[in-house]
């Protein structure tokens, strides 16, 4: 069996085997177990309005990538901002079913994924009204659910996002729910404040009882330090992970002395003398997600988000100057992606990854994961899911698949040119590098 050749007849349908038969750990995803409760009525009763695993129809068509589009239709001066949400969940996804999937015709990206996993579920996409989608997922049961989508996606290890200055979560993770632990979810410590908003960050740091002052003071950093060691201990995190904004640079510049220059340079101070040596310390990789202008239309919430081009000789002198300590680094602009892969070529401690957010679209993953493929060969992670609600699993996975698919066919197709003999175990080991193994050999290298 792992002896059949390619060529370029069967190359195709190798390549379709090998990514459909190796299971996916997903790097990068908004998702939780049931042990953080769910605002999603279902068979076993209770839910839980701050419940932090979303899935179902609901949480789907609310998406905040829908939420974007339905109001491009449905302009605010037709339907307020303050109207849509003032309505219920299931009002505002019927308002965006009636919108974008039957008054119009449900092309977009985040369209066609709603179709797609229904589809996946056994579930007609054609329907008018959302009745008989409601009915199927009050009758799922949702830790069995997860197990469903996990197999029918093809995915294996789920990793959350976990920001510890969110009350929310963090008053799960202090009560002991949420650190009972679920096989298939791994954490992630998330700290943006601590970088971005460090007076913030401070304050709420000495409110949790860790003598810190709002500037960085030798005693304030080894409590930092204490800090994100007693959380990576009760999350069992496997990495830690910031969004940074595309104006952040490294190292600061020198004649920065405005108001938020003082936060940012606390930022650098705490990043440099607190995040970084807990990370070599632990051997824990940071990973930087890089170029989101939060609410620039804040009436939209989280989907008033904009993106912005960064500077990529930030992650340069980054991974650089810390040669010992390890990166995930993405970023949100076309624009960035090339720098970004030739940065990846001097920079081993720099694990580029995923086509985020506004790049999860078949013609830009294509065009990135070619480019990918041409500079750094199989040494990054071509995709995470960025799921913030179970079922896009079920979509973001096969879709994303389909275009790996068609780049590594090209690929193959190219080398077989050159008279070069490949097997099919190479394609499945080529698969299982970009699926699974660059993101778990990274984490423990
Ligand atoms: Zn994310």
């Amino acid at each position: 069996m792992d002896e059949i050749n390619l060529t370029l007849e069967n190359v195709e349908s190798v390549v379709q085997h090998a990514l459909l038969h190796q299971p996916i750990t997903d790097m990068h995803t908004h998702l939780y177990p049931p042990t953080f409760g769910t605002p999603v009525p279902n068979r076993t009763g209770s839910t839980d309005a701050g419940g932090l695993m979303l899935w179902g129809i609901d949480q789907t068509l609310t998406y905040h990538y829908l939420v974007a589009e339905v109001f491009r239709v449905v302009p605010a001066t037709q339907l307020s901002f303050e109207t849509f949400w003032k309505m219920t969940v299931a009002q505002q996804a019927d308002h965006i079913w009636k919108t974008l999937f039957v008054q119009r015709t449900p092309i977009s990206e985040a369209c066609r994924g709603v179709l797609t996993l229904l589809a996946r579920l056994g579930l007609d996409p054609n329907e008018k009204s959302l009745d008989s989608y409601r009915r199927y997922f009050s009758q799922q049961d949702p830790d069995e659910y997860i197990n469903r989508v996990m197999e029918l996606a093809g995915v294996q290890s789920i990793t959350m996002t976990n920001p510890v200055f969110d009350d929310n979560e963090r008053q799960r993770w202090l009560n002991g729910a949420a650190a009972s632990g679920d096989r298939r979810f791994q954490a992630v410590l998330r700290i943006d404040p601590i970088l971005r908003d460090y007076p913030m960050a401070a304050r709420r740091l000495h409110e949790w009882g860790y003598a810190v002052q709002p500037q960085p003071d030798a005693r304030g950093i080894a409590e930092v330090q204490r800090f994100l060691r007693q959380w990576l201990d009760r999350q069992r995190a496997i990495y830690i992970a910031v969004s940074l904004p595309p104006d952040w640079t490294y190292p600061i510049r020198p004649d920065a002395n405005g108001p938020a220059d003082s936060a940012a340079r606390a930022g650098e101070t705490m990043l440099e003398q607190a995040v970084l040596p807990v990370c070599r310390e632990r051997q824990v990789p940071l990973a930087l997600m890089i170029g989101a202008r939060l609410r620039v239309q804040p009436q939209l919430r989280e989907a008033g988000n904009m993106v912005g081009r960064a500077d990529v000789s930030a992650v340069v002198n980054l991974c650089l100057r810390h040669p010992e300590n390890k990166f995930f680094i993405t970023m949100l602009s076309r624009e960035n992606q090339h720098e970004l892969c030739v940065a990846g070529r001097k920079c081993g401690n720099l694990m580029i990854f995923g086509c985020w957010w506004f790049l999860n679209n078949p013609s830009l993953i294509d065009e990135i994961t070619r480019m990918r493929l041409e500079l750094l060969g199989t040494s990054f992670i071509p995709q995470h899911s960025d799921a913030r609600v179970l079922d896009q699993l079920l979509y973001k996975w096969p879709h994303s698949r389909a275009c790996l698919q068609r780049v590594l066919t090209d690929k193959y197709r190219d080398l077989l040119g050159t008279g070069l003999r490949l097997t099919q175990a190479q394609v499945q080991r080529d698969a299982r590098l970009l699926l699974a193994e660059n993101f778990q050999d990274f984490l423990s290298r």
